[in-house]
């Protein structure tokens, strides 16, 4: 495969991970491949997304542009405004959300979610989630190539010597 040269992959690479919120309500794993799941209550969402630079898009509305006809409210500390392709959260084939804003900022992920059944709105906030330092069993190896496992005295993945 080749590969393509993306100026938004930048800004994909800043929200690759996995999301989750305080209550455990909502999680989201977004890739760098432009890819958003997500998981809000008992609904799912599967989607693609493009990121834009909240900077930028000041820079064009203060001189006269709009965002699809509709002026864009910004956010306090709003860093990059994330636009998914598919907004609509389901649980199995019923549609009961809709994201209707996702933006990034500080190191949060803040997703505005409104109940399609009642319609009002949530706003969640989520942080990204760690991965957990797992202590290494006995004879168990990590190499900074990021193969973990059994080695001897080099390490099968990359083939550095262990010292
Ligand atoms: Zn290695």
């Amino acid at each position: 495969m080749t590969s393509i040269a993306n100026p938004d992959y930048k800004y994909y690479k800043i929200l690759e991970g996995t999301w989750r919120d305080e209550k455990g309500l909502c999680e989201a794993i977004l890739n760098s491949g432009a890819g958003i799941e997500m998981r809000y209550a008992s609904g799912r969402l599967a989607s693609s997304y493009g990121v834009l630079e909240t900077m930028q898009l000041m820079l064009n509305q203060g001189s006269g542009g709009m965002m699809f006809g509709t002026p864009y409210t910004f956010h306090d500390g709003e860093e990059l405004r994330i636009t998914l392709n598919d907004r609509i959260v389901y649980e199995g084939d019923k549609t009961i959300y809709r994201v209707s804003e996702a933006w990034y900022g500080n190191e949060e992920l803040h997703l505005e979610i409104m109940d399609l059944y009642d319609g009002h709105k949530e706003n969640i906030v989520l942080t990204r989630v760690k991965e957990e330092e797992v202590p290494l069993a006995e004879g168990e190896y990590q190499c900074s190539c990021g193969y973990r496992g059994t080695a001897r005295r080099f390490c099968p993945n990359c083939g550095k010597e262990i010292t």
